[in-house]
């Protein structure tokens, strides 16, 4: 198992713990020192993801750490935090100890906890995920979020980022300044 933010081949174990049919070990990147965790299971319990047009597909780890990725593209997240949200939700899925999931319930996992770390990057997720179809859903999201939010924001700290920039053009018609 190589460290996933160097690449090194070889890592200690500092934690291990038995979760449900497997064992969860937390390890450490020998080069790094970067912690990262490990699941160790057996093949037969391995996850399928049941999709919206009912078809199975074996969960892709790869492919949730791309979609939340894709989602946190250039937000000021700590580095590591796409791993780490990757990791929380594998955990938490092979936690509940079943051998299918609905992929709505993976994707509301994700944007229960982008919700809580970065709007931008929830709404990005949320867009792809629930197919926003119409504007109007869309723009309800972007609106509940903001009022939520609008007495946490530090706007000299996000200068850099444009955030309203990239609302505007997700939720068209949408005007707004924050001064
Ligand atoms: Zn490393």
């Amino acid at each position: 198992m190589n460290c996933p933010y160097c690449g090194y081949h070889s890592s200690k174990v500092i934690d291990s713990r038995e979760v449900n049919d497997g064992i969860r070990r937390r390890r450490q990147c020998l080069s790094c020192n970067s912690r990262f965790t490990t699941y160790e299971r057996l093949q037969s319990v391995s996850l399928f993801v049941i999709k919206k047009d009912e078809r199975r597909e074996e969960f892709n780890r790869d492919k949730l750490l791309t979609g939340i990725r894709k989602a946190c593209e250039k937000r000021p997240l700590p580095t590591g935090t796409v791993d780490k949200l990757t990791d929380d939700i594998e955990a938490e899925l092979y936690r509940l100890g079943k051998a299918e999931i609905p992929s709505t319930v993976i994707g509301d996992m994700v944007m229960e906890r982008l919700k809580s770390m970065d709007y931008i990057a929830y709404i990005r997720f949320a867009s792809v995920y629930r197919e926003f179809t119409d504007i109007t859903t869309l723009k309800q999201e972007v609106d509940t979020l903001i009022s939520n939010e609008a007495g946490e924001l530090h706007p000299t700290s996000q200068l850099q980022l444009l955030p309203d920039e990239e609302l505007k053009t997700i939720a068209k018609g949408r005007q707004r300044s924050r001064k």
